[in-house]
């Protein structure tokens, strides 16, 4: 449970209410489509429906559970817990929030300084970018199923195969060993198609002389992997065997240059450099990198846009994804998710990324 670095942060009077879905699982454990988590320096509450109800008294621990009223008497009911907790100043996820919630809040808790600023969600993301062990374990395993997965789907590329029959049966088997769900979208592109590195799997057969890139990743116990590998199927020319080498050049020597104190731009123009030398720069248009956790998208940010004083630190996972698009022809993307460690980095993903003709 991550809740305690929350209490541990927070001073007197200060209460944080924290609604968003993925933050709430975070601190604890408890994953749940609706419900409140109000914290402070004393103590924890956490106020689910009649859904979760059952599941939650269970399951999370160091906080108090509480059925959630209805209507008009949730508020009074929000207010005693404020009060128990000796609110006075209530800091709320302000990136998360809609205008109307905003709204909502300053009406019904007037009589607090509700704090709308950016100081709880700075202060949350401080945390969930420095994973724990628990974290660490959970993503290890979310990584395997995805990686089981797909050398089990491996056989099934090949030409006149459909990407979205590729996607369907790589997200089938992720489930079928045990992620209750995908870690995104998952992205099957083949031959042109590949060019577009958010590209949607669709009805493109696979043809020989293709490359067939995949990025995919499995949900465990609401921690997320992310990996991309780009097949090649068939005989493939010397422009793409020379697009690919480039790739795996540039995403070996981000890998190998992570460790704590690099700051988040080096670490993406480790990458970019070698991929401009070889001529490729203006078709390499993504961030190298970025965090991976209860959400597939986190900080930080691996990018040439980073702030300069952003440093990678022990803890942080976070994903080095180099890619080459040449529009209307193909793309080669390779991308591992790491942990950052004393001495360098812990690869997750133990899936070759040499070239794989298949
Ligand atoms: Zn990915
Ligand atoms: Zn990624």
């Amino acid at each position: 449970m991550n809740v305690g670095l929350l209490q541990k942060s927070l001073i007197d009077g200060e209460v944080a209410l924290i609604l968003s879905e993925t933050n709430r699982l975070y601190f604890t454990e408890f994953s749940a489509s609706d419900g409140y988590l109000i914290v402070s320096k004393f103590g924890a509450k956490f106020i689910t429906d009649s859904r979760y109800i059952e599941a939650a008294e269970n399951e999370v621990k160091e906080c108090t559970v509480e059925l959630q009223k209805g209507g008009a008497e949730f508020y009074a009911q929000l207010i005693k817990t404020v009060d128990e907790f000796g609110g006075k100043n209530i800091l709320f996820e302000a990136s998360r929030l809609t205008v109307s919630d905003e709204m909502k809040f300053k009406e019904k808790l007037g009589a607090y300084t509700c704090d709308f600023s950016s100081k709880l969600d700075n202060l949350i993301s401080s945390f969930r970018e420095i994973k724990t062990d628990v974290e660490v374990e959970k993503m290890k395993v979310a990584q395997g199923i995805a990686e089981k997965a797909l050398l089990d789907t491996m056989p099934l590329i090949k030409p006149g195969v459909m990407e979205r029959d590729i996607a369907a049966e790589l997200d089938y088997r992720m489930r079928k060993l045990g992620a209750p769900c995908v870690s995104f979208e998952t992205i099957v592109v083949a031959g042109e198609n590949s060019s577009k590195p958010h590209g949607v799997p669709g009805e493109n057969r696979i043809k020989n002389g293709d490359f067939v890139t995949i990025d995919f990743g499995a949900v465990y116990e609401g921690y997320h992997s992310d990996t991309t590998r780009t097949f090649a199927v068939g005989s493939i020319s010397d422009e793409q065997k020379r697009v690919y080498e480039t790739v795996l050049r540039a995403q070996k020597a981000g890998v190998e240059n992570l460790r704590p104190g690099i700051s988040a731009r080096d670490a993406d123009k480790v990458c970019r450099d070698i991929i401009s030398e070889a001529g490729f720069g203006e078709f390499f248009g993504h961030s190298t990198g970025h965090g991976v956790g209860v959400e597939i998208h986190e900080l930080p940010n691996l990018s040439p846009r980073a702030d300069t004083e952003i440093q990678l630190a022990i803890g942080n996972v976070v994903t080095v994804e180099p890619g080459i698009y040449l529009p209307g022809k193909f793309g080669v993307r390779i991308e591992d998710m790491l942990l950052i460690t004393a001495d360098g980095a812990q690869n997750f993903c133990n899936l070759p990324k040499e070239l794989i003709t298949l």
